[in-house]
C-alpha cells in the first residue's frame, strides 16, 4: 500500500519511571492524498502518540514514516498541528498567533498579513484580529489554532482531540466548518477522536484502535453523503459496528 502519509510496521515505547510502556505496536497506515481519516479509539490507547510521530515531534521505536515521499527524521513543511488546547500565547493578540507559525518559518511580514487575514476571513474571524485569546470562547481560540496551522499551507492537517473541550453545539459548528475548509483547502487530514459520532460525521475512513498495547483493530470506509445525518439508519449502522470493533470497554460516546 503506498500513500501520502504512510506508517509503516510502527512501534512505540515510552520509558516511564515505573518501567517501558509499549504505546503502539505493528501499525501499518497508508493515507491517500485528500483523504479525510479518523483515528478512533478509547483514551490511552496510542492515537496521540502515532499523530505526533507523524508530525515528527516523536520518534517512533522502531518503523518508518514516510510524508509526502520522504522519511521523517523531525517535522515536516507538509504538516501542521491541531491540539486540544489550542495552544495559543496568551500574551499575543489574535493575528500575532495567527502569523507565529509563518515568522517560526522566516515567511516576510507583508506575506504573513496577506495570508493571516486570508485565514481568519476563511475560519470566520475577520474582525477578531486585534482581541487576545482570554477574550474569546473556547470555539473561536480552536479556530484561531486551525487558522494558524492553515496559514502555513500545509498538505496534511493533524489535528489531536480539536473540539474535545467544546459543548456539544460548538462542537457541532466546528465540525461542519472544518469539512467546508477541507473541502475548500483541499488538504488531507488525520483527526484523532474517542467519539464514534464525530469519526462517522467526519471521516472519509475510520482507522479503529485497541489499547494494552495500541494496535489497529478496524478500517472502516464511511460511505454515506455529505452532510451527514447523525440520526439516520445508514449513520447508525456504521456507529453500531464501531462500537463493536471498539470492544466492550469502548460504547459509550
Ligand atoms: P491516546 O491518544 O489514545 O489517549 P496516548 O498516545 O496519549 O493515547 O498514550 C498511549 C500510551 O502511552 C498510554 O499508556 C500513555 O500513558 C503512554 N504515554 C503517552 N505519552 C507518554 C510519555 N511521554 N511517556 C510515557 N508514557 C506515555
Amino acid at each position: 500500500m503506498t500513500g501520502f502519509i504512510e506508517c509503516i510496521d510502527i512501534g512505540k515505547i515510552y520509558q516511564g519511571r515505573t518501567g517501558a510502556v509499549e504505546a503502539l505496536r505493528g501499525i501499518n497506515v497508508a493515507c491517500a492524498e485528500g483523504e479525510f481519516v479518523c483515528l478512533l479509539g478509547l483514551s490511552g490507547c496510542g492515537k496521540s502518540t502515532l499523530l505526533q510521530m507523524i508530525a515528527g515531534l516523536e520518534p517512533p521505536s522502531s518503523g518508518q514514516i514516510i510524508v509526502a515521499g520522504r522519511e521523517l527524521d523531525g517535522p515536516s513543511q507538509a504538516t501542521s498541528i491541531v491540539f486540544q488546547d489550542h495552544g495559543l500565547f496568551p500574551w499575543m493578540s489574535v493575528q500575532q498567533n495567527v502569523e507565529f507559525n509563518m515568522k517560526a518559518r522566516g515567511v516576510k511580514s507583508a506575506e504573513r498579513r496577506a495570508r493571516a487575514v486570508e485565514m481568519l476571513e476563511l475560519t470566520g474571524l475577520a474582525g477578531f484580529a486585534g482581541r487576545y485569546p482570554h477574550e474569546l470562547s473556547g470555539g473561536m481560540r480552536q479556530r484561531v489554532g486551525i487558522a494558524r496551522a492553515l496559514t502555513t499551507r500545509p498538505r496534511a492537517l493533524l489535528m489531536d482531540e480539536p473540539f474535545g473541550a467544546l459543548d456539544a453545539q460548538t462542537r457541532g459548528h466546528l465540525q461542519a466548518e472544518l469539512l467546508e475548509i477541507w473541502a475548500s483547502q483541499r488538504t488531507t487530514v488525520l483527526f484523532v477522536t474517542h467519539s464514534i459520532d464525530e469519526a462517522v460525521f467526519l471521516a472519509d475512513r475510520i482507522l479503529v484502535f485497541t489499547p494494552r498495547p495500541g494496535q489497529l483493530s478496524a478500517n472502516v470506509p464511511v460511505d454515506l453523503p455529505r452532510p451527514r445525518d447523525p440520526r439516520s439508519a445508514a449513520f447508525a449502522e456504521i456507529a453500531a459496528s464501531l462500537r463493536a470493533a471498539l470492544g466492550p470497554e469502548g460504547g459509550s460516546e
